[in-house]
């Protein structure tokens, strides 16, 4: 038995799984103060029996398995958690070895190893939900160095209509700032699910989360983009940010996934459903 966590900003999932990446076991509590979510945490696996664990965390963590921090979080805006000991705790309390890595970049080595990327060797996964984050599995390891990447952050050309201020504590209008599910409902003052019929909305938000792309297709060349979060959940935006990537590269990386058709089997929704998180961190612990 291996046991897995998605650690993230609003909720943590909890898992319980085999060596095929089947989960048995599953239980979703929110992200309180740690002094509340740990202890439900070590409870959840208590007696089951786990050998080892996998982590895949919202972030800044570090992800540095040398370091003597390996696992605390850094300076997340989640107030509570800002140096928190995470894989620490978690390890000491289970008595288990645990694998940690960033929730984005876990998923995109579950869309890779059982999701809508088993066919290819680079795959790169992006989450629009409470935040933006993205990573990717690249040959047979995420994508890691000096920390983790941090893509949601990067600065984006302004909509000449939006004068938006942006809502990142560290940037204001980064890619996170002005895109991501909280920005939406402060620029536009309801809520994404309640803006499905105004175009407008849509359209700038194509326009930001496609510049993010082609500044990702340029970087990292990924064979397969899959992309995430509750924002996604609004059925006409992939199609939109589709046509505006494959106008704002403008033809210039010869690929027929990005000049044509094509595009609908390159830029896709992760295969694993919600999922993708919670199974990479199983695969972590399996592989680790
Ligand atoms: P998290 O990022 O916390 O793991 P989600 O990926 O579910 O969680 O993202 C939550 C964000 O997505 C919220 O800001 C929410 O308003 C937004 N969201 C959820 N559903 C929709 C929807 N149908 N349309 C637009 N935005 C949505
Ligand atoms: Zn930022």
């Amino acid at each position: 038995m291996y046991g897995a966590i998605e650690a993230g900003g609003t909720k943590f999932v909890l898992a319980v799984g085999n060596e095929k990446g089947d989960i048995l076991d599953k239980q979703v509590i929110p992200t309180e103060h740690p002094t509340i979510t740990i202890p439900k945490v070590i409870n959840f696996f208590k007696n089951k029996g786990i050998k080892k664990l996998g982590l895949g965390s919202f972030g800044p963590i570090d992800i540095n398995e040398e370091s003597n921090t390996y696992g605390q979080l850094q300076k997340t805006p989640k107030n509570d958690w800002v140096d928190y000991p995470l894989g620490e705790t978690i390890k000491i309390a289970l008595n288990v070895p645990i694998k940690i890595d960033t929730d984005v970049n876990v998923a995109a080595m579950a869309e890779a190893k059982w999701g809508n990327a088993i066919d290819v060797n680079t795959c790169f996964y992006m989450t629009v939900g409470t935040g933006i984050g993205a990573g990717a599995y690249v040959h047979g390891q995420t994508l890691k160095g000096l920390s983790h990447p941090e893509m949601g952050h990067i600065k984006v050309r302004r909509h000449p209509e939006d004068t938006y201020v942006g809502s990142c504590p560290y940037h204001k209008d980064c890619l996170e700032g002005i895109a991501s599910g909280p920005s939406l409902e402060k620029r536009w003052g309801k809520k994404g699910n309640e803006l499905a019929n105004d175009t407008k909305v849509w359209e700038i938000e194509a326009y930001y989360l496609a510049q993010a792309l082609t500044n990702y297709i340029y970087i990292l060349s990924p064979e397969r983009i899959i992309i995430g979060g509750g924002v996604m959940n609004q059925q006409q935006l992939l199609p939109l940010i589709r046509k505006r990537v494959i106008e704002m590269l403008n033809g210039y990386v010869s690929s027929p996934y990005l000049t044509g058709k094509e595009i609908d089997q390159y830029i896709v929704s992760p295969g694993l459903t919600d999922e993708a998180g919670i199974k990479g961190a199983l695969y972590l612990a399996i592989n680790s």
